[in-house]
């Protein structure tokens, strides 16, 4: 159901019906963002993205929100339209990017092109057209900790100043140009820095968001079944894939790093606080993620075969875990980032938001969807490969 009643920001000011221009709505994100959108407000929605897949639920005809969402299938990298939507739109989300660190070592001009050169006509329709600017960066701006430059056995590793990571007073820390990994965090960076000074400038009124490990339902795809069987996607999928499959889980580099991460429905309410709070929201640059769910990449690990067993009645497999060297698993190039917790100050203070759902909850919804979604798929998959 549709609830179109009026609507109040944290001020108690009356939110008006918006018109959003959504780049990447198809993606994880954006089917989250839209579903929200469409179930929860009385905002409207021009989708635009190269696939519709993820948001077909919301576009089929005859839903009660079906006036309030267009989908244009447009690449911006070379589509006069998206200024014209830019134009009737009140407010962009830019979330269009190459964002899997597969791409980054193995496709960095790709990876470089997208997330700088195709976000800049955005920006620049955003400060002719007076238009609000919503820009999706990433943590990984950070790179690495300070901390994962001291000696292993200093007691400094445990002190917060040397791992927190501060929108306003962390340094971005990244790796030689040889490390192509950071092809991504750099380009990223470069646009956050563009977009804060057309805002110091021209006044362009932006804000930008580091999503620090979101996940949940629709993240990436099963390879083989929605997307290339030889590509890499994130951990998640990674891992799921590998559930389903009945194979050991790939560590890579002894799955030592560490991530937090946080229900995409969580972070999905901070989204909207900062769509209808632009007051509180512009010119601000905020950590979404959740402090408190920080893993190992060998916990995520375990944590994710105990709840998959769970989920799909399997029984816990006789070898859950097997090391691979980044080298082996993504090629030259590669390099990490050693852990990530956000800071929450500033969201806290200007959003009053907070992440809710822990770690052990957020698992248990998204690998039911996974197993739900993808399990029998996969099994066909694998039975024909035997076939064969
Ligand atoms: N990783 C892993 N096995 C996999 C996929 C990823 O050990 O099958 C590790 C990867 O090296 C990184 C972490 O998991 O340390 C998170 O990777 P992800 O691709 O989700 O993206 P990131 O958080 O680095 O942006």
């Amino acid at each position: 159901t549709t609830r179109v009643g009026v609507r109040r920001n944290l001020d108690g000011e009356q939110v008006r019906p918006l018109k959003l221009c959504i780049i990447g709505a198809g993606g994880f994100i954006g089917s989250h963002l839209c579903e929200k959108l469409m179930w929860d407000t009385h905002h409207s929605v021009l989708a635009v993205d190269v696939y519709g897949d993820k948001i077909q639920h919301l576009l089929s005809p005859g839903k009660s929100w079906s006036d309030r969402i267009e989908f244009y299938k447009i690449n911006i990298k070379h589509d006069s339209r998206l200024e014209g939507l830019i134009k009737l739109s009140d407010l962009v989300i830019n979330l269009a990017a190459i964002c899997t660190p597969a791409d980054y070592n193995t496709r960095p001009l790709d990876t470089i092109y997208s997330n700088f050169i195709d976000a800049l006509p955005v920006v620049q329709y955003c400060r002719v057209y007076h238009k609000r600017l919503i820009h999706f960066s990433t943590c990984e701006v950070y790179g690495k900790t300070i901390g994962s430059f001291l000696p292993a056995d200093s007691p400094l590793k445990k002190d917060p100043a040397y791992y927190i990571l501060k929108e306003d007073e962390s340094p971005c820390i990244f790796g030689p140009i040889e490390k192509q990994r950071w092809s991504y965090a750099c380009a990223k960076q470069l646009i956050e820095r563009l977009i804060y000074a057309e805002g110091a400038e021209n006044d362009l009124e932006f804000t930008i968001v580091r999503p620090f490990n979101w996940i949940g339902p629709r993240m990436d795809f099963i390879p083989g079944i929605d997307g290339p069987s030889e590509s890499v996607p994130r951990v998640l999928a990674c891992f799921s894939n590998n559930l389903m499959r009945g194979e050991p889980l790939k560590l890579v580099d002894g799955g030592q790093s560490q991530r937090t991460f946080v229900y995409i429905k969580d972070a999905i309410e901070a989204v909207l606080r900062m769509i209808e709070n632009p007051a509180r929201a512009n010119g601000h640059t905020f950590n979404v993620g959740n402090p408190h769910n920080e893993l190992t990449v060998r916990e995520l690990a375990e944590l994710m075969t105990d709840v998959y067993c769970k989920v799909s009645g399997n029984p816990r497999p006789a070898v859950p875990t097997i090391d691979v060297t980044s080298m082996e698993f993504y090629g030259q190039g590669y390099d990490d980032s050693d852990k990530r917790i956000p800071d929450m100050t500033i969201i806290k203070k200007q959003l009053e938001w907070e992440p809710k759902t822990p770690v052990y909850d957020l698992m248990e919804s998204t690998l039911t969807y996974q197993h739900t979604t993808y399990a029998q798929a996969v099994k066909k998959a694998m039975s024909k490969t035997l076939a064969n």
